[in-house]
């Protein structure tokens, strides 16, 4: 059996507590704590400039938080390097792509290849990825021979390749027409509840009722409200929250 079939995404358990994280003037976040269960779908809302971003790069290790701590599976994250322990996979807002690589190598390069697997074991993988996304038949397309969809689809596979127990995704279907958008979500449904713990940032209401386990709602550096999609969506209790949801459906 390949090491595809064998080794398993388990979802990892974030605990986040007392986060707070300033750039020059501007506190971006403000005594943040989020306990995320293993497996479990965790949506943030809210206005552009709310924190969202800064919360899931400071998850990451790309941003170092000021204040707090962040254990995934009760391990402090290590920062300055992102995605790192693999544990960890993101999708940024605007993924970069590169022109020379086909979709096949921009996996191959991606966190798959700090695994120490066999150049064919980091094949299979990378295949397996590309399967999950939908796009094992584009393997050897560059990126502008993919469409809007397919390569924020490709993303997603770089990251999900080297199996990381936690997803984040930030704005995964930002700036996209909605075809393409409901592509991208089709992707994230078959991604819940079959291993990796996802935290993501998103504005896609249908999804977060649907897949969600917990949303939370930011505004301003700071969890302004958290409950299931249910709760919070229907019966918002803040006039803040019931403002934002208001202007999305404006
Ligand atoms: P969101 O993702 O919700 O739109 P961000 O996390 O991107 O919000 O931004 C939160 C705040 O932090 C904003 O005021 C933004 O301008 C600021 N900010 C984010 N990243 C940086 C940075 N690298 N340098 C300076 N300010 C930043």
């Amino acid at each position: 059996m390949s090491a595809a079939q064998t080794t398993k995404a388990e979802g990892a358990a974030v605990t986040i507590a007392h986060v707070g994280k300033r750039f020059g003037g501007v506190q971006a976040l403000t005594d943040v704590s989020l306990a995320v269960a293993p497996g479990a779908i965790q949506c943030i809302i809210g206005p552009s400039g709310a924190g969202k971003s800064t919360l899931l790069r400071c998850i990451d290790g790309s941003e170092t938080a000021d204040e707090g701590t962040i254990q995934v599976d009760g391990q402090p994250i290590e920062t300055g390097t992102a995605g790192q322990p693999l544990a960890v996979g993101m999708v940024p807002q605007r993924p970069a792509l590169f022109d020379h690589m086909t979709a096949l190598q921009h996996i191959l390069e991606g966190p798959l290849a700090r695994l120490k697997l066999s150049r064919r074991e980091i094949v299979a993988e990378a295949m397996a990825a590309l399967e999950r996304v939908g796009l094992p038949d584009r393997r050897d397309a560059y990126p502008n021979e993919l469409s809007g969809g397919q390569q924020r689809r490709l993303a997603v596979a770089r990251a999900l390749a080297a199996k990381p127990r936690l997803m984040l995704l930030d704005e995964p279907t930002a700036g996209l027409d909605p075809d393409a958008a409901s592509e991208v979500l089709e992707v994230m449904r078959g991604l819940a509840g079959s291993g990796p713990t996802l935290i993501v940032a998103t504005h896609e209401i249908g999804f977060i009722r649907e897949t969600g386990d917990q949303v939370a709602f930011m505004d301003g550096g700071e969890i302004v409200e958290i409950g299931s999609p249910r709760s919070l969506l229907a019966a918002p209790r803040q006039a803040r929250l019931r403002d934002f949801l208001a202007s999305l459906s404006a």
